[in-house]
């Protein structure tokens, strides 16, 4: 089993262009199983549950080089614990919450990576800006200095067809674009997360700088 996932990992990295960086969504995945996927060579993991997270990378406390990327809706009680624990939090999706983390970054003494997470399209099940607010919200997000505000993320909704699927990953990729070229000083958007199993093909033919993959490297989750 545990050799299957160095192959599974070796196996979609030999397919990455080098500016693709693997994320590895180690959510419900034991850490037994984070250690092989680090012996495979993997240095960036991805949780999406603060409590989740943090009982693990205490196990894993000797594997000091790992990044650890947070992907999860992020409640604001919970903001705090994130910045202790997360080099990088893709799931910004508010500007509540950039605020909020803003804040408690200064008061920390830490200075985050951070994508703005985004719907192109309309998605009751997710969280995010709509593009329209986005671009409103961002001469307040340029105040948010301790952030470092690195691009977007986006998640397509369910149930697209491929094609719908990479207009959603080309307009992610036009709206930083467009971001870009308003020259924000405290506004970087050279990276896009976008990609999870079952799309990073499109999401990488599209520009993804960041693909999260779960079940491809680690197999079907539980429920
Ligand atoms: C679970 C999850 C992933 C990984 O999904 P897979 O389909 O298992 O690769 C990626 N991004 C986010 C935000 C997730 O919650």
């Amino acid at each position: 089993m545990s050799s299957s996932i160095s192959e599974r990992i070796n196996t979609v990295r030999a397919e990455l262009p080098p500016s693709v960086r693997l994320i590895a969504v180690s959510k419900q995945v034991p850490t037994d199983v984070i250690r092989t996927a680090y012996t495979a060579g993997i240095r960036d993991f991805a949780e999406n549950r603060i409590q989740e997270a943090i009982a693990k990378q205490a196990e894993l406390q000797d594997l000091s080089d790992i990044n650890w990327h947070f992907i999860g809706h992020l409640q604001s009680n919970k903001a705090k614990k994130a910045l202790e624990n997360f080099q990088w939090i893709h799931s910004v999706d508010n500007l509540k919450l950039a605020q909020r983390l803003n804040e408690l970054a200064q008061q920390i003494g830490v200075s985050p990576y951070v994508c703005l997470q985004v719907k192109i399209l309309p998605d009751p099940n997710k969280s995010g800006w709509n593009v329209s607010q986005l671009l409103a919200d961002l001469p307040t997000l340029n105040q948010c200095k301790n952030l470092q505000i690195q691009g977007l993320m986006t998640i397509p909704p369910l149930g697209l067809t491929q094609q719908e699927i990479m207009l959603v990953f080309n307009r992610t990729r036009e709206l930083a674009q467009e971001i870009r070229e308003q020259n924000w000083p405290h506004i970087q958007m050279q990276h896009l997360s976008m990609g999870m199993s079952g799309d990073y093909r499109l999401a990488i033919q599209a520009g993804a700088t960041m693909i999260r993959l779960g079940t491809i490297l680690f197999g079907e989750r539980g429920v």
